[in-house]
């Protein structure tokens, strides 16, 4: 019976259900006969996210060597380079520039010519924020660059390293290319059957996916239940309003103009990944859906699946460079502190680089707008302001990450002359 529901549609159902459930039993319940309806969640949201992590290293590995050695290095690869490059800082300081309208124009963190901070009790942090912040601040984006290459590629993959990982899988591909024809082929052999079996894998993985995100979605709901939003509401709504205006109006704009192709048919297929992304708040652990509906759904070549996606899980962030600004803005109104056009320039660009840095993981954005708080001089207590709203701004955030690396694959994959993408009915 379920096996005739569309994937989204199971996902939407089981997210909706879990909504339900987690307010039904919040964290502390204990049913009859000692069962805690919390652990229960927990158990089946995390036992997912281990499935899903389970794949991800070798899925990416394989993904990306047998796509470059596939395509040969030196037919197209810097231009395809050039192109992802460019739709993702694009895309990226589009959002921001919508956060930054919004932002200016809504004035969340005033209210009758007052700013909030007060009211919102500013002056405490908590101590594990504190602690999380320790050492971080401009110099890490100094270092991102240079932390893309792994002293040991085998402890990046083991630890989960993405960036490294993909730097690394990027170079061997390339060198491989260069071998000779046997060589070459027996690589690319290995690599493309390990890249299959790992889609098959995935697959499999996919298929638990609604029962997962029931877990997941009940979890966060029974933790932290709606109330500890009510007073941020203001600021809430500003993010949501620019994430929707990017999601809904600039990005499917683009795959219209620069793709010739049907945004509604692209968001079809994507639907079982966004969710994904919104309910794992994690664009590197929803990466396998995203692969697959690309690949599988949209129809785009490995070659610009295994290059764009995986490097856009880590480097593009729309609705995390866009969170950033809007923050960092938010902020600085709570303090009643005036941000002139230099200082919200400095946030523009401090937010795009934080966006890039950020890791494809839950709350990653958070700890990230220490850099900017950094950079324009604010004091970094503020972000306790903000820190009861992040989990649900981090689901909107990651779902609008992965629909912009999404729509990059299928323009990127027009660009290259790919007349196949999404071309079946929908
Ligand atoms: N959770 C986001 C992601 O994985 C990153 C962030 O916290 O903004 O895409």
């Amino acid at each position: 019976m379920l096996r005739r529901i569309d994937l989204h549609w199971q996902i939407l159902i089981a997210l909706s259900l879990g909504v339900a459930a987690g307010m039904l039993f919040p964290k502390g319940t204990i049913l009859p006969g000692g069962v805690q309806p919390y652990a229960i969640f927990d158990f089946l949201g995390s036992t997912f996210l281990r499935a899903l992590r389970m794949v991800i290293v070798p899925l990416l590995t394989g993904s990306i060597i047998s796509g470059i050695v596939g395509v040969g290095a030196n037919r197209g690869l810097g231009r395809m380079f050039s192109k992802t490059f460019a739709w993702y800082i694009t895309t990226s300081l589009m959002a921001i520039l919508v956060g930054l309208f919004l932002v200016n124009l809504i004035q969340p963190g005033v209210s009758g010519h007052e700013a909030v901070g007060q009211r919102l009790g500013l002056s405490e942090t908590p101590p594990e924020l504190a602690a999380s912040l320790e050492g971080r601040g401009a110099g890490d984006l100094v270092h991102i660059l240079q932390r893309m290459i792994p002293p040991n590629p085998v402890a990046a993959a083991a630890e989960g390293q993405m960036l490294p990982l993909i730097f690394f899988c990027l170079v061997f591909g390339i060198a491989i290319t260069t071998l000779p024809e046997d060589q070459r082929k027996a690589q690319l052999g290995f690599w493309s059957s390990l890249f299959s079996a790992m889609m098959r894998l995935t697959g499999w993985v996919i298929m638990t996916a609604p029962v997962g995100i029931f877990g997941l979605m009940a979890k966060i709901t029974a933790a932290s239940g709606f109330a500890a939003f009510a007073p941020l509401a203001r600021y809430g709504l500003t993010v949501l309003g620019a994430l929707i205006i990017h999601a809904v109006i600039t990005l499917p704009l683009l795959i219209f103009l620069l793709g010739r192709l049907s945004p509604r048919k692209h968001f079809r297929v994507m639907a079982p990944a966004l969710l994904t992304a919104f309910s794992t708040r994690s664009s590197s652990a929803t990466l396998p859906l995203t692969m697959d509906r690309i690949e599988n759904g949209a129809g785009v070549s490995n070659r610009v699946t295994s290059f764009v996606l995986p490097l856009g899980a880590t480097v593009n962030m729309d609705g995390t460079a866009l969170y950033e600004c809007v923050a960092a803005l938010f902020i600085a109104q709570a303090y009643g502190v005036e941000l002139g056009f230099g200082a919200q320039m400095l946030v523009v660009l401090t937010a795009l680089l934080a966006s890039i840095g950020a890791a494809g993981i839950p709350a990653a954005g958070l700890v990230m707008i220490s850099i900017i708080l950094d950079a324009v001089g604010l004091p970094l207590e503020g972000l306790a302001l903000i820190l009861a709203i992040d989990p649900i701004l981090d689901m909107c955030r990651t779902a609008v990450n992965v629909w912009s690396d999404s729509c990059g694959a299928v323009v990127v994959a027009r660009s290259e002359g790919e007349e196949q993408v999404l071309k079946k009915d929908y």
